[in-house]
């Protein structure tokens, strides 16, 4: 049997406040919505995913899931009922043996509930999930308890609720025809259409995303588990030295410095990026900067040295890693490097993609001892910590 899905992201979502509604503000980085559509577009159990906007909200959708395999969204009604029926509506073409209609804002929505849905068709008209409530409930007048509810037999309902997809097109047309009718879930239309909804388990984490603690929460789990399946922590150092030469300025850091020498080499000669280069290339086995950008080749004279950490950084995210942090040292008699260590952070930071307090940058001399103690030259040092898929 096919099945499709509608979901319904048409509220306005301020409850949660934010410039944007929930549905579209960012949990694990990305749009609370993409994730809920690509929990059913990776479920193979579904052939169609047809998404309810809200009006006006066509641009913020364009830019959480446009890139997605669906078909245009629909713009929903006043109600969530309204909103519901004219997706089924869009739906009508594709005429699906089953459709699960699931709120925008659940984004944690297992694979395996979508199944049990799924599979419950085959013997129910409609299904939903639910769990049983185990908190006391009391009915109250104002903030007065009026009494303590029985709790027996009641459940609190999740979606996707399933159903097959002639009954419950017929039973929505119906209720809009109704007036007067205010159905807050559509197993309660089904419910009144006159047909059985059965019950199987829900899923504790299958949550809706409503108040602004939700998203800070729902936040903070996606990135927690982020950061448990990036369990590969890689360290990688890197040493560099250059010459002092004839000069009025040195590169550092891609900071440009006033000095009475310059650095001679054959790119910019920042040895601390190229440091910072070898150290993230040794993290993930890649060799060193010159096996990336020979000297031999006449290409890079002169070159920014932002050009060859750029490539190793990208070498790392093409493994879906992350860079967790740098940290560098400078030895070197002059020039004095503190005055420029914010704005050295904070080029490193942007080439890396990652926020300046995971930069580290430090200077010292060597007591005016060897050759850097001469001014001969500079020395560069850098580690880094690099997190891939475990
Ligand atoms: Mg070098």
């Amino acid at each position: 049997m096919s099945a499709a899905a509608v979901i319904v992201a048409a509220g306005a979502g301020m409850r949660a406040g934010g410039e944007r509604p929930k549905q579209y503000q960012a949990i694990g980085g990305r749009p609370v919505l993409r994730h809920t559509v690509e929990a059913f577009l990776g479920h193979p159990g579904i052939a169609d995913v047809q998404v309810v906007i809200g009006e006006g909200h066509e641009s913020l959708y364009d830019e959480a899931v446009g890139d997605l395999p669906l078909p245009l969204p629909v713009t929903g009604g006043a109600t969530r009922q309204a909103s519901v029926a004219r997706g089924l509506e869009a739906l009508q073409g594709s005429a699906p043996d089953l459709v699960l209609i699931h709120d925008g804002a659940r984004p944690f929505v297992s694979a395996s509930v979508i199944s049990h849905v799924i599979a419950h068709l085959d013997r129910h008209p409609a299904v939903i999930p639910a769990l049983p409530v185990t908190d006391t409930l009391k009915r109250a007048k104002g903030n007065v308890v009026a009494e303590t509810v029985d709790r027996t037999g009641l459940w609190a309902v999740q979606t996707p609720q399933g159903f097959r997809f002639t009954a419950i097109v017929e039973a929505h047309e119906r209720a809009a025809a109704a007036a007067g009718q205010d159905f807050s879930d559509d197993a309660s239309i089904a419910e009144w259409a006159g047909i059985e909804v059965a019950l199987i388990p829900g899923a504790p984490d299958n949550t809706k995303v409503t108040s602004a603690e939700d998203i800070a929460e729902a936040d903070q789990r996606l990135r927690r588990e982020m950061l448990l399946a990036l369990g590969d922590i890689r360290v990688g150092q890197g040493f560099d030295v250059h010459a002092f030469g004839p000069g009025d300025y040195v590169t550092l850091c891609g900071v440009r410095i006033a000095h009475d020498k310059g650095l001679t080499g054959h790119s910019d000669a920042d040895a601390p990026l190229h440091a910072l280069t070898d150290a993230l290339l040794g993290s993930i086995g890649e060799g060193d900067i010159g096996v990336h950008f020979p000297p031999s080749d006449p290409q890079w004279r002169g070159a920014d040295s932002g050009i060859f950490l750029k490539h190793a950084a990208d070498l790392i995210a093409a493994r879906h890693g992350i860079i967790a942090n740098a940290d560098l040292t400078i030895v070197c008699e002059a020039p004095k490097i503190s005055p420029h260590v914010a704005e050295m952070r904070r080029h490193i930071a942007e080439i890396l993609k990652i926020a300046p307090e995971r930069i580290g940058v430090k200077a010292t001399t060597s007591e005016m001892m060897g050759f850097t103690g001469r001014g001969e030259g500079l020395v560069a040092m850098a580690t880094a910590t690099v997190r891939l898929p475990g």
